[in-house]
Parts: C-alpha cells; sequence; structure tokens
C-alpha cells in the first residue's frame, strides 16, 4: 500500500485524503450478458453489463462504415437514491443528467478500442445503479470496461472475434475540493459540499480520455488543479490493478 496523507479535518468516513472508498468487483452478476459485474465504490453500487448485437446502428450501415459499435445506457433504479426517482420511462424521457453520463460512458470506452476490429457487432453495456452514495458515473465507466473485456475476451474464445479490440484499459474517478482541500473519490457528503468537483477518465497507460471539473458557485486555482489531478492518477492507478484481477475473475467464473 502505498502511503497516505491525512486531512487536516476528517473526512465523513474517517478516509485519509489520497484514500479510495473500498472498491470492489462482483462478475457474473447478470448470466445472460456475456459480461457484467456489479462494482462497488464504497456504498456505491452499479451494475454493468456488456450484450453483443450481430448488427450494427443503422447510421453505419447506411454510410458504410466498416467495423462495430459500442454504446452505452445509464439509469439510476428507483431505490437507488434516498427519495426514490421515478422511472425515466414513467416520466416519458431521460433527463439530462442521464443523457450526459451515458454519453460520457460511451465516449469512454470508445477511447480505448478500435471499433474497425468489432466487425458487424454492437455491444451495448448497461449501467444500472443499484445505490447511489456519490460517484455513479465513474464507478460506471470502470465497471464498463471490465464487463465489456469479458465481454470480447469470451468472443474471442467463441471463435466470433479474431483479435481484441481495446487498446488500453480505462477507469474513472472522482475528485474534489472538500473543506478547502484537494481530496479522492468524494461520498455523497463529501459531493454535496465540494467547492469543486471533477471527474477524471485515465487510461490504463496514464492518459487522460476526459477531465470535467467545475468550481461549485467558486473558483479554483492551478494548484488545486494540480493536486486533483495527482489525486486522480494515483487512485488511477489502484482501479487498474483491482480491474485486471476483476477481468480474470470474470473469465475464470
Ligand atoms: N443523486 C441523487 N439523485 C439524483 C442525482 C444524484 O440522489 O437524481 C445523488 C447520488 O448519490 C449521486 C450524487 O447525488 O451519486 C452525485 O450526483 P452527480 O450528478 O454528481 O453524479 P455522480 O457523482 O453520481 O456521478
Amino acid at each position: 500500500m502505498s502511503e497516505t496523507i491525512q486531512a487536516p479535518f476528517a473526512r465523513p468516513d474517517g478516509r485519509a485524503i489520497d484514500q479510495l472508498r473500498p472498491i470492489t468487483f462482483q462478475t457474473g452478476i447478470a448470466p445472460h450478458a456475456l459480461g457484467s459485474v456489479l462494482v462497488g465504490f464504497g456504498d456505491t453500487r452499479v451494475i454493468c453489463a456488456a450484450s453483443i448485437d450481430n448488427r450494427v446502428p443503422s447510421w453505419m450501415r447506411a454510410q458504410k462504415v466498416e467495423g462495430g459499435w459500442m454504446t452505452a445506457e445509464y439509469s439510476m433504479l428507483p431505490y437507488s437514491t434516498l427519495d426514490r426517482k421515478q422511472r425515466d420511462i414513467s416520466r416519458g424521457k431521460a433527463d439530462g443528467r442521464t443523457i450526459e453520463i451515458q454519453r460520457l460512458i460511451g465516449r469512454s470506452m470508445r477511447a480505448v478500442f478500435d471499433l474497425k476490429k468489432l466487425t458487424g457487432k454492437t455491444i451495448w453495456i448497461d449501467c444500472d445503479v443499484l445505490q447511489a452514495d456519490g460517484g455513479t458515473r465513474t464507478a460506471s465507466i470502470t465497471g464498463a470496461y471490465v464487463a465489456a473485456q469479458i465481454a470480447v475476451q469470451k468472443l474471442i474464445a467463441q471463435e466470433a472475434l479474431a483479435e481484441n479490440p481495446f487498446t488500453d484499459s480505462v477507469a474513472a474517478i472522482s475528485v474534489g475540493v472538500y473543506q478547502d482541500t484537494p481530496v479522492l473519490d468524494l461520498n455523497y457528503l463529501e459531493d454535496k459540499d465540494a467547492r469543486v468537483d471533477a471527474n477524471l477518465v485515465m487510461t490504463g497507460s496514464g492518459k487522460y480520455v476526459e477531465t470535467q471539473s467545475s468550481g461549485e458557485e467558486a473558483t479554483f486555482t492551478r494548484d488545486e488543479l494540480n493536486s486533483l489531478l495527482e489525486l486522480g492518477a494515483k487512485g488511477i492507478t489502484e482501479i487498474t490493478q483491482l480491474q485486471q484481477a476483476a477481468i480474470q475473475q470474470g473469465l475464470a467464473d
């Protein structure tokens, strides 16, 4: 374990400022999907499942684009939040946050994937939040990669795919400025009071896919941003190792 930095204040769950919540992966949670995992970042839990469709979207067929496609859907189960959240289907439409998150998950996956190698197939990644306690989008991306990598390796074993289209791994983590201090992996109590909230999507080789950082009715300094990036990179390194172990577990299930 690397050294941890104690906060000058107590984090709500007692963690050091550079300490992740316990990260867990339970693979094979949805046996009808080719790859699936229940990912936990502390009390945040998301079911991520990868299913294969043996066709590509109509726009790809129309434009004669070679290869395959990978896309994602995200939703929060009604009982995932403290107050019941109405299903989108009952409201008649997905809210803006949902659309933003599922597009982020899809982009994050495609950034480390060579679509040309997925001939004629679509990988659907479904991320359903079972319990929300902050960081559901980052947990979703982290679990989506595990589910999709398991699915891809199973396709190869079934001789339904010639080679692995993944070019790198991908994971995500939230960081933020809470009580004037940059901290890693915010839970809901921290997230709601954070002055700065950021989500980092990074590859296993340390490159960025997306960095989103915003001040909540506040501003932040270059030094704070640098600290957030450093904390995030440390978190991603730890998560990447756990993802690799989870993929091996998923392939052995
Ligand atoms: N949240 C909620 N209901 C909602 C949206 C969010 O209870 O409709 C809570 C939930 O705990 C979530 C947190 O607020 O994890 C932070 O939400 P945000 O939009 O920042 O996304 P996240 O951090 O989950 O990616």
